[in-house]
């Protein structure tokens, strides 16, 4: 019989992410989302843990921004932002500048995260030669297990072992990687976690632009949360050293910890920060990199005496107003409550987990919700067992996650936190 969710076509011509043309795994077709509820092309209806890999964070085909992005449509889609300017970006950049840490002042849009990665590390580099007269000020430092995109210098900053630095070899900038920190967001603080950054810093400061990095939550990296302490420390570690601390909130932005943006657990503040994702609600790419003035104005003292990047799609009108309606319904809410809910919810409904044998963890932050197995999950035997059990989680690695819209109800989430564990429970564990 004639699959109507499994497409031939599909898995013949069109390439998925890190998919495999030989062998690719099932993917399965969907007809449309409402809310937090996929419907596939059978009719089959799915709860939705992954808000699209954190972006959808209000849902499905939600009928503000819909409006927003049709009025928009009727006006313009897009126009250059060289020697051009529109509303929508303005009043997004306003948003933005409310919403993010104070010492932010130049904001500059790019097209998706990776690209914001890119231009964060060309800003680096820039105001580290403008500063220091140096062309050697140009590496990067970085801690293990993190992630950073896929474009080339994105990668060089990702997770050495786990990322794509054994498919690229050679071809990649060689950074300087450091351990993870291994305090536990909610547990002791070990100064031996810092130690390594000093070492490093005494030793090639004069080497290093920036330390990149998440803060607090590593994403597809481990989904690993760290003590807030590693960043106050970090923060005056780069200080000290002249070396620019970038964050890269992308995935940690727009309440996805709890907190609007992830730096407000350790009230410490970068010098450059990438956002993305949850800022136009899953609805187009875009993303934006946020500076302090100081920092721009260096970049624009330097050589070339301007940031060198101007990409095509620059402050798309009509992803700005999408986002812009965005952030205005994450205002009219009290997100702090909305958040501090869903994560009690998920501490709850997965502690079960906790006792069974192929579990080694199980933490949770704001909305995230995490089960880190004793070994790797074999994803496309654990997603078709999570279509048959009506829920769409994608595991990664040994991390079973769940990462929900923020509109998700309380019976939703029951049922992904309650068909999460029990998918873990009978999770073929190797002989
Ligand atoms: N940084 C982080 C922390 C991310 O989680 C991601 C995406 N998973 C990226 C950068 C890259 O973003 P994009 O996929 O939009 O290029």
């Amino acid at each position: 019989m004639k699959s109507i969710v499994f497409d031939n076509w599909d898995r013949q011509h069109l390439w998925h992410p890190y998919t495999s043309t030989i062998n690719p795994l099932p993917t399965y077709k969907v007809e449309r989302a409402d809310g937090c509820i996929i419907t596939l092309a059978d009719g089959r209806q799915l709860i939705d843990g992954m808000s699209s890999w954190w972006c959808v964070i209000h849902g499905y085909n939600h009928p503000r921004i819909n409006a927003a992005a049709k009025a928009q449509i009727d006006r313009m889609s897009h126009i250059m932002f060289g020697g051009l300017t529109h509303q929508p970006a303005i009043e997004l950049g306003q948003m933005l500048l409310d919403a993010v840490c104070p010492s932010m002042h130049n904001i500059f849009y790019a097209d998706s995260g990776s690209v914001a990665v890119e231009v964060a590390m060309k800003m680096a580099v820039q105001a580290a030669i403008s500063a220091s007269g140096s062309h050697l000020k140009t590496n990067f430092a970085t801690i293990r297990s993190g992630y950073h995109g896929d474009t080339w210098n994105a990668m060089s900053v990702c997770d050495p072992v786990t990322g794509m630095h054994s498919a690229f070899g050679s071809a990649l900038p060689v950074r300087f990687f450091l351990p993870q920190p291994r305090s536990r967001f909610d547990g002791e603080w070990d100064p031996a976690d810092i130690a390594p950054v000093e070492q490093l810093f005494e030793q090639h400061h004069n080497e290093l632009a920036a330390f990149i990095l998440e803060p607090i939550v590593q994403g597809a990296g481990g989904m690993w949360f760290y003590h807030p302490e590693y960043l106050r420390q970090l923060r005056q570690l780069c200080t000290q050293y002249h070396v620019l601390l970038i964050f890269d909130e992308i995935a940690t932005g727009f309440w996805r910890t709890g907190r609007q943006f992830a730096w407000e657990h350790a009230n410490v503040e970068p010098d450059i920060m990438c956002i993305g994702k949850g800022l136009t609600a899953g609805y187009l790419t875009m993303s934006a990199v946020l500076t302090t003035q100081h920092v721009a104005d260096t970049i624009s003292r330097g050589e070339a005496g301007v940031l060198m990047h101007g990409p095509t799609f620059m402050a798309n009108p009509l992803a700005c107003a999408i986002a812009v309606e965005s952030l205005r319904m994450l205002n009219e809410q009290d997100m702090a409550a909305r958040l501090q809910h869903i994560e009690h919810k998920l501490r709850t409904g997965l502690e079960p987990a906790r006792a069974l044998p192929n579990v080694a963890d199980v933490r949770c932050i704001g909305s995230i919700g995490v089960v880190e197995l004793t070994h790797a999950v074999d994803q496309g035997e654990f997603q078709a067992r999570c279509v048959d059990a009506g829920v769409w989680i994608r595991p990664f690695g040994r991390n079973a996650y769940l990462m929900p819209p923020y509109i998700i109800t309380d019976p939703q989430l029951d049922r992904l936190t309650a068909a999460l564990v029990d998918l873990v429970r009978h999770t073929p564990q190797p002989i």
